[in-house]
């Protein structure tokens, strides 16, 4: 008899761009500086943790990575005078390192943030950023 592995139902959804700018209020109805539940999260860029942030501060939303997608690119995709660590870079879901983020967001307010584990040879760097609905893209 076959041992069936039942689906993973507690896997996070899979957000495209169109599905993360669905889950997070709409550009201008969330303070920029969130609420008082978030407000020490000032990240509009990329922010190095000493570990990454979870219930009861942040709530899950889904990921980032495309489950079909079993090499995702390194390439990054940024709008003009910005880059990696600029406040104002493009949430580029399909472009490195959102393509290895999860999604969360404050229950209170609904701000939504983004984190991801950067692995290098000799170290490991939790980074978080707030998403600002305006700059998602594809
Ligand atoms: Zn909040």
């Amino acid at each position: 008899m076959a041992l069936r592995v039942p689906p993973d139902t507690d896997a996070p959804p899979w957000l495209d761009a169109a599905a993360l700018r669905a889950a997070l209020p709409a550009a201008g109805e969330s303070p920029p500086a969130g609420c008082a539940h978030c407000q020490s999260l000032a990240c509009p860029g990329w922010e190095s943790l000493p570990a990454p942030l979870g219930p009861p501060l942040l709530q899950a939303l889904g990921t980032l990575c495309d489950p079909s997608d079993t090499e995702p690119t390194l390439t990054e995709r940024h709008a003009p005078g910005t880059h990696f660590w600029h406040p104002r870079a493009l949430v580029a879901t399909r472009y490195f390192p959102y393509n290895r983020c999860s999604v969360w967001c404050c229950p209170p307010c609904g701000r939504g943030f983004v984190q991801y584990t950067e692995a290098g040879g000799y170290y490991v760097d939790h980074r978080i950023r707030a998403i600002d609905p305006a700059l998602i893209v594809d």
